[in-house]
């Protein structure tokens, strides 16, 4: 059973729907709902049977959060647009979606639910993956509202109106591709419309005299890939707390793993400057953020080979285990003493505080292995696969030279 569940008895509101649109608050989302509000019946929109669903992350920009409230939510109310908004219950499936509001009154817009992805990022030590399927954003809203709607739709068809535009096509042409439910219907009226990216812009700034900030998480990976770093790094000076609590995220990560940095080759850390003046605040929030207690944590890794293809890499298995606690001097003196007993040489970072020592590193071959010993602020929590320890004894036990794929 879907564990759908209000945060108030009896919030959601009756009704059959059979047009659903998302709204993800950024620039194309917000000017396709907009426009449509002028005239609903031009576009094939019946408003009594439409839901507008927003789906939470729990991590989105406060000036986003708040232009979406001070500009669309009157509209919304002035035309009684059903607003649903949800967010994701709990780290399992099972936990199922809440549904935090549903009102064609919406009186404000709410920021996170139980669960968030910063709370998985942070108790796992990760940060999103870059590069293939956006898991992130599938756990955390294209699940939801698949889960959510047929609640609505009561299993019948209906149309999902999504904000994707001209500039975009091709995600139109994915998103038809991998249609697999025979009761939807995907419609995309910015590419209908002929509105690119700038096109979309203009009328919100026409509509509303504001130049609308792009919606994304604040650790999100991908702006650097959508040319937008520099609007991204100015919008972490203007909330440096924020910025802080993302380099503290990224600092863990690359703690267990040097791979790990937010933009893949390049990390969020090594953009600000401590000496420009204007970077400051970001770095001191985040020397605020390092002082916490730290944790002296077992790291092993495999790296396997595809079952299929010898020549290739299966997704890597990870335990991670936390040895000691205490302050961040304390793990720190605790691993360098216990490596120079035995005899291994440590790596440290003196700037923020990191001690890590290796007891395998990986090889240039597949499958192969790596261990660590590491210090990072105390925020992962204890986690490894059911059948990690077979794999670690079988993959110790047998380590072969096949090439990198
Ligand atoms: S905005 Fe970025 S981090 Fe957030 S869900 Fe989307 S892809 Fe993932």
């Amino acid at each position: 059973m879907t564990a759908l569940h209000a945060t108030l008895p009896g919030l959601e509101l009756p009704g059959t729907v059979d047009t659903v649109v998302n709204w993800g608050l950024g620039v194309d989302s917000t000017a396709m709902i907009a426009r449509i509000l002028e005239d609903p019946a031009a576009h094939g929109v019946d408003l009594d049977r439409t839901a507008v669903v927003h789906m939470a992350t729990g991590n989105e920009w406060p000036d986003t959060l708040a232009d979406a409230e001070r500009h669309m939510l009157p509209l919304l109310r002035e035309h009684g647009v059903r607003l649903v908004q949800l967010a994701r219950a709990g780290q399992s499936d099972r936990a199922g979606i809440e549904v935090l509001d549903d009102s064609r009154s919406p009186q404000r817009l709410i920021a996170r639910g139980a669960w968030t992805l910063w709370d998985e990022m942070e108790a796992n030590g990760t940060v999103p993956q870059q590069g293939g399927v956006r898991r992130c954003s599938i756990r955390a809203k294209g699940s939801v509202g698949d889960r959510w709607i047929p609640t609505a739709t009561g299993g019948r068809p209906f149309v999902q109106l999504m904000g994707f535009n001209a500039d975009e096509a091709s995600r139109a042409v994915r998103d038809a591709a991998a249609g697999d439910s025979p009761v939807r219907t995907g419609r995309f009226p910015l590419i209908e419309w002929g509105w690119g990216r700038r096109d979309c812009e203009e009328y919100l700034h026409q509509r509303f005299g504001v130049r609308w900030r792009k919606s994304y998480c604040w650790f999100c990976c991908y702006p650097i890939s959508m040319g937008a770093m520099e609007a991204n790094l100015q919008r972490m000076r203007a909330f440096p707390d924020i910025a802080g609590r993302v380099l503290r995220l990224e600092y863990v990560a690359t703690c267990l793993n040097p791979n790990a940095k937010l933009f893949g080759v390049s990390s969020l850390l090594e953009r600000f400057d401590p000496a420009a003046p204007a970077d400051r605040p970001v770095l001191d929030a985040f020397a605020r953020e390092l002082d916490c207690p730290w944790a002296l944590y077992r790291v092993r890794r495999i790296l396997p080979v595809a079952k299929d293809n010898p020549a290739r890499r299966a997704p890597a298995l990870r335990s991670v285990q936390q040895l000691a606690l205490g302050t961040r001097a304390q793990v720190g003196r605790r691993l360098e003493t216990a490596s120079a007993r035995h005899g291994l040489s440590v790596q440290t970072d003196p700037a923020h505080g990191m001690v890590r020592t290796w007891l395998r590193h990986r090889r240039d071959v597949l499958p192969t292995v790596e261990e660590l010993l590491v210090t990072a602020p105390a925020y992962v929590r204890d986690k490894q696969q059911k059948r990690f320890e077979k794999e670690w004894a079988a993959h110790v036990g047998r380590l072969v030279a096949l090439p990198v794929g």
